[in-house]
């Protein structure tokens, strides 16, 4: 018998295409399901699928639907993608196995003192605004190593990545190949890059990690 494509299958099968196309494993590109809007039903039925990696923008948002999945489905690996205010940390470093928008130094004061209180050590990645747009969170490319190492020697956090999301509109592959070079540069082994619009070009850039969202549980509310 042959199984229905859904959405999961056929996403994992495009980003296996991706990743051969480009010379690399496909295991070594993760699908992060961003569950942003979605309700707990519909992040059941990727749970029932095998699904296990998600990402959610919204600190609240998270805390309203992940203890009760996780009650259920113990192994999920939950990741913060938006932007993080400071009153959130506690909250954020309990309820988060990463944080990928790591992107100002009263962040990074806050995240180091409660991974020191709580014992609990989320993966983090720095943010990285490629657009220079000023609506976006993240540093700007050209700060990128200072702020790296602010956050490594001053406040004492372990970075493993990089995350970015390119300008709407623009050719998202210069983007992506600048995160590229970044993490090479600070040998951080997390390129999260890549959304439902763009993630094949991503993994041709040499994503780690892509996002994805309208592909995998169609149009949010
Ligand atoms: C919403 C969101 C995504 C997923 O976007 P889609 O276009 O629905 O795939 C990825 N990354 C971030 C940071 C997001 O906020």
């Amino acid at each position: 018998m042959i199984a229905a494509q859904t959405p999961l299958n056929e996403i994992t099968n495009r980003i296996a295409a991706a990743a051969q196309k480009a010379g690399r494993r496909p295991e070594d590109v993760m699908l992060m399901a961003v569950s942003k809007n979605q309700s707990p039903e519909a992040i059941q039925g990727l749970l029932a699928a095998g699904q296990r990696f998600f990402g959610e923008n919204k600190v609240q948002e998270a805390a309203r639907k992940y203890p009760a999945l996780r009650a259920r489905y113990p192994d999920i690996r939950l990741h913060m993608i938006g932007r993080l205010q400071t009153n959130k940390v506690a909250q954020a470093v309990t309820l988060f196995d990463g944080i990928e928008s790591l992107d100002r130094p009263s962040l990074a004061s806050e995240l180091s003192k409660e991974i020191n209180k709580q014992g609990r050590l989320p993966r983090l990645y720095i943010q990285i605004n490629t657009g220079a747009e000023t609506q976006k969170g993240g540093v700007l490319p050209t700060e990128a190593e200072a702020f790296f190492s602010l956050c490594t020697k001053h406040y004492g956090l372990t970075i493993k990545g990089v995350m970015g999301i390119p300008p709407t509109g623009e050719d998202p592959t210069p983007h992506f190949l600048l995160l590229r070079i970044i993490a090479a540069r600070l040998s951080l082994p997390h390129i999260s890059m890549g959304m439902s619009s763009d993630f094949e070009a991503a993994i041709a850039a040499g994503s780690t990690e892509v996002r994805l969202g309208r592909a995998l549980f169609g149009s949010r509310i």
